[in-house]
């Protein structure tokens, strides 16, 4: 297995950060990965996928495993339904593209979402009303240390809302080799509800909706509003959206009437932290390369050569200042090296 050394770490992130690897290998096999193992004792490891939910503060002195695993199979076909197994290093958007051609229904509101197929269970990846988790079936991943390859099902990956175990209590231990989805071929159940996806089904003239149909709503969409990172770099939304009580809400809306929020269940309610970064003031803000996006509050970009530790620290300006003026907690959503 070859390593290479002292990489320019630039290219592998939606940032642009400019950090380097110590060591980087590229793993296309499940063989390959476990043939590696021996080499990462005692070595400090990152498993990296397309590089849009990291932020680089500083070179790796370890080694990064960029996971290419690739092929997409169906398993198993019931009446309604197929079981659908997917390599890790597939590219997440291309998949579900594959999905929507084959009229196999659950993923086609998470259109256009960067990334690889490996990383969506990391964080339970959502948009538009959907989540990996609402058709997610099982995921086989290498245990670092062991080399024992475990699957776990729905349950066991403890999915909430931009969380997994794997961001919590198995954090770094594994590597995602495979994940299966459960979709429907027939009877889709579509999710048109949220945001603008019913008004943009009716500006094409689309009375009833298909997966392609939900799918190229989405993309349209998403292309109107979203910073391209291949022409601004940024990961995404940086912030997770804070969920807090009712009687916290109460608080807040004596001083601010119109504050966005959404019942979360649990007498608690979900406020868009795009719209506190807003009206705090910090749309379109920008301090020589590092900024916040001009037309999404929630997104903070890289005009060119931040660093890492720039972005960061814009970063912990907008956490304070949430906290000391909404009293609320912002929690960083992209994962921080
Ligand atoms: P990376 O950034 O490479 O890695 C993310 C984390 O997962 C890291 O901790 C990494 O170590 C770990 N990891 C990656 N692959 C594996 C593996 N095989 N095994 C174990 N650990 C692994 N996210 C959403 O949820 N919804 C959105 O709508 C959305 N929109 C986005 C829009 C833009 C413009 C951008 C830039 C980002 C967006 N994201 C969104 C965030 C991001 O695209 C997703 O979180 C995506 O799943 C990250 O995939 P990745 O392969 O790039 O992961
Ligand atoms: P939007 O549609 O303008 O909505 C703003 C915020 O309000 C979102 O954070 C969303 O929460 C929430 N929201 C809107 N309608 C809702 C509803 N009917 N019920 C509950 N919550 C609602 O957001 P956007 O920035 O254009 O993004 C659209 C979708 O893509 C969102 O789902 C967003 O999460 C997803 N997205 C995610 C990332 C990322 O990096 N994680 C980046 C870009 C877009 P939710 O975020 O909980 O949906």
């Amino acid at each position: 297995m070859e390593i290479q050394h002292a990489v320019s770490l630039k290219s592998y992130n939606t940032f642009g950060i400019d950090v380097k690897a110590e060591g980087l290998a590229v793993i296309t096999s499940v063989a390959a990965a476990t043939e590696l193992l021996p080499q990462l004792r005692n070595t400090q490891t990152l498993i990296l996928g397309g590089g849009s939910n990291l932020l680089f503060t500083k070179d790796f002195p370890g080694i990064i495993i960029l996971n290419q695993f690739k092929g997409i199979e169906v398993t198993e076909e019931t009446e309604n339904h197929c079981l659908v197994k997917c390599g890790a290093g597939e590219n997440w958007h291309s998949f579900v593209m594959t999905c929507v051609e084959r009229n196999l229904g659950g993923l086609e509101n998470l259109s256009l979402i960067p990334g690889n197929v490996g990383a969506s269970p990391m964080q339970n990846i959502g948009a538009y009303g959907v989540e990996i988790k609402d058709c997610f079936h099982s995921l086989e991943a290498l245990h670092l240390e062991t080399g024992r390859i475990d699957m776990f099902d729905n349950a066991a990956c403890k999915f909430g809302y931009r969380e997994s175990i794997f961001k919590n209590e198995l954090k770094g231990l594994y590597l995602i080799t495979s994940v299966a989805f459960k979709l429907s071929s027939r009877n889709h159940a579509y999710n048109i509800k949220y945001g603008a996806i019913a008004e943009e089904l009716a500006k094409q003239g689309i009375t009833e909706p298909t997966l392609r149909a939900v799918s190229n709503a989405v993309i349209a969409i998403r292309k109107s509003k979203l910073p391209d990172p291949a022409v601004i770099g940024n990961a995404g939304s940086f912030f997770k959206n804070p969920v807090i009580t009712q009687a916290q809400l109460v608080g807040i809306i004596e001083k601010y009437p119109d504050v966005v929020n959404y019942p979360a269940g649990d007498n608690k309610v979900k406020l868009a932290a795009g719209w506190l970064i807003e009206k705090a003031g910090w749309k379109g803000f920008r301090k020589d390369d590092a900024g916040v996006h001009v037309n999404q509050a929630l997104v903070l970009v890289n005009y060119g050569n931040a660093s890492g530790s720039e972005i960061w620290a814009l970063s912990q300006a907008i956490v304070d200042d949430i906290a000391e003026k909404f009293g609320v907690p912002l929690e960083r959503e992209v994962n921080i090296w």
